[in-house]
């Protein structure tokens, strides 16, 4: 009764991603969350990879594309030398032309709650309230799960394949082995709140992120509605004393070092309804792994790996990973490659990916440049031979993996953007090369990997 093809411990993006898509390819899929939905998640900025890309083939996208979420068309920074606020839009790179060259600013209590129920049509076995407490291991393989349900019964699970996709909580990601390695680069600390009735930026940008740099550090201001604005204040190492004693007032006092987001708030008040009422800090953040996967055991998102807020990379890299780990598990169960050879093209592409947005931002924040040498940096680092404006789009838009590309190209797009993409990318609609010498290929639809013809 208790055995499944494979168990997801965790409901967020991460988790619905590789639940959804392995049980699209026929497995017996059990996920299992500790909270009961709608729950708070910070990380409401997304990109256009994650609307576009793994949305459509979960087949979720068009009800996310109704949900009455603000549109972002891209980000405004008051960042580095540049006095000015700065604007880059998604509109500016090719393989986000069109209809796909915007992302949204989410709710996340709604949008995960969405992903959720649509891996529960998708036929998975959802049960919130249970909390996983530890592994099964047989021999040197990860088989299974114990947990508290939610009568607090103690219970276990078996499956082929256990994943991790518990967030930055995780207690399990140690069952894979390697260690986890926090940042020596990114040590911020980030406090965060919400507001009703704060303004918001002219037309066309009103709905883009905004990032302010300031003295000790820089802020966010996400219009997550007409009225409602997500605010936090992401603090330098060097000055995260002053995140210290009463929170109100520490958070008050950064707002006024900021003058631009005191202007945008202007009369606005702190927002009084729960979830949002609350002010929020989190530390500790940036993380890496020396090991993501085991025989049977697999890390996706933030169990695994984080950078920084800055750029909204979290959710991108959290249903980029469980994309790959999705490829990995079905193309193992089917018999079509073995298991250690799929998770190595699931690691390799995974921290590939890290890498490009790590490096990237590390260089961000090197402040005394300006946005010139970003677009430059973006450039060196994708290597691609278009323009340094358009690199940079692609980076932060979680496209410069050619993965979205094929995807993009391919049934999950409305007929219109189709053809309009088809136009763009050409001969990119065709199969794709593997991204490594000797690496697999995704399959048509997406969800498994081929071993290339050569
Ligand atoms: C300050 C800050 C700002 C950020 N801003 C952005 C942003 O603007 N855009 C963006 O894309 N990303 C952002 N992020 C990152 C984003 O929050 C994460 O990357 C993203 O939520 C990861 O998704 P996930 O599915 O891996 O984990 P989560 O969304 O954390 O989901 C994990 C789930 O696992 C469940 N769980 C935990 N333990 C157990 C257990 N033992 N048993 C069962 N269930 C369990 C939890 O209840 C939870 O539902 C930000 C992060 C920080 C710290």
């Amino acid at each position: 009764m208790n055995d499944y093809d494979v168990i997801v411990v965790g409901g967020g993006p991460g988790g619905s991603t590789v639940a959804s898509l392995t049980a699209m390819d026929g497995h017996r899929v059990l996920l299992l969350d500790k909270e009961i939905f709608p729950r708070y998640q910070i990380g409401e900025s997304l990109l256009p990879a994650t609307v576009h890309g793994v949305c459509a083939m979960l087949g979720v996208r068009e009800e996310i594309e109704k949900a009455g979420f603000v549109r972002k068309r891209g980000g405004t920074f008051r960042w580095g030398a540049n006095p000015e606020p700065w604007t880059f839009s998604f509109a500016a790179s090719e393989r986000m032309a069109g209809p796909t060259s915007h992302a949204y600013q989410v709710e996340r209590t709604r949008f995960d709650t969405m992903l959720l129920d649509n891996a529960k049509r998708l036929g998975v076995d959802v049960r919130q309230g249970h909390r996983v407490t530890g592994t099964l291991r047989d021999g040197g393989r990860i088989n299974g799960v114990r947990y508290v349900d939610d009568s607090g019964r103690e219970q276990q699970a078996t499956a082929r394949f256990v994943v991790d996709a518990s967030g930055n909580t995780s207690r399990l990601h140690h069952d894979v082995g390697g260690r986890r390695e926090y940042s020596p680069h990114f040590r911020n600390l980030a406090v965060f709140g919400y507001f009703t009735g704060g303004h918001r930026m002219p037309a066309p940008n009103a709905g883009n992120v905004l990032c302010v740099a300031f003295a000790d550090g820089w802020f966010w201001y996400i219009p997550l509605s007409d009225t409602l604005t997500s605010v936090g204040a992401v603090v330098r190492h060097e000055a995260t004393g002053r995140v210290r004693g009463d929170l109100d007032t520490a958070y008050a006092g950064l707002i006024d070092d900021c003058p631009l987001i005191g202007k945008l708030l202007g009369d606005a008040a702190r927002a009084t309804d729960p979830p949002y009422d609350t002010l929020r800090v989190r530390k500790d953040y940036s993380y890496d792994r020396t090991s993501l996967w085991c025989p049977g055991m697999i890390l996706v998102g933030d169990a695994a790996c984080f950078i920084d807020p800055v750029f909204s990379s979290g959710v991108h890299l959290a249903t980029y990973s469980a994309l790959l780990a999705a490829r990995s598990i079905n193309s193992t169960l089917a018999g079509l490659v073995q298991e250690e050879r799929c998770l190595a093209e699931f690691e390799a592409r995974y921290r590939r990916e890290f890498a490009l947005f790590h490096d990237f931002l590390r260089a961000f924040y090197e402040l005394s440049a300006d946005e010139r040498s970003y677009f430059s940096y973006a450039s060196e680092l994708t290597g691609g031979d278009h323009t340094d404006a358009a690199a940079f789009v692609d980076l932060v838009g979680g496209v410069s993996s050619t993965d979205f590309a094929g995807r993009l190209m391919g049934e999950v797009l409305a007929e219109g953007a189709r053809l309009q993409l088809r136009g763009v990318l050409g001969d990119a609609a065709g199969a794709e090369p593997p991204m490594f010498p000797g690496g697999l290929v995704p399959s048509p639809d997406g969800r498994r990997w081929l071993v290339p013809d050569v």
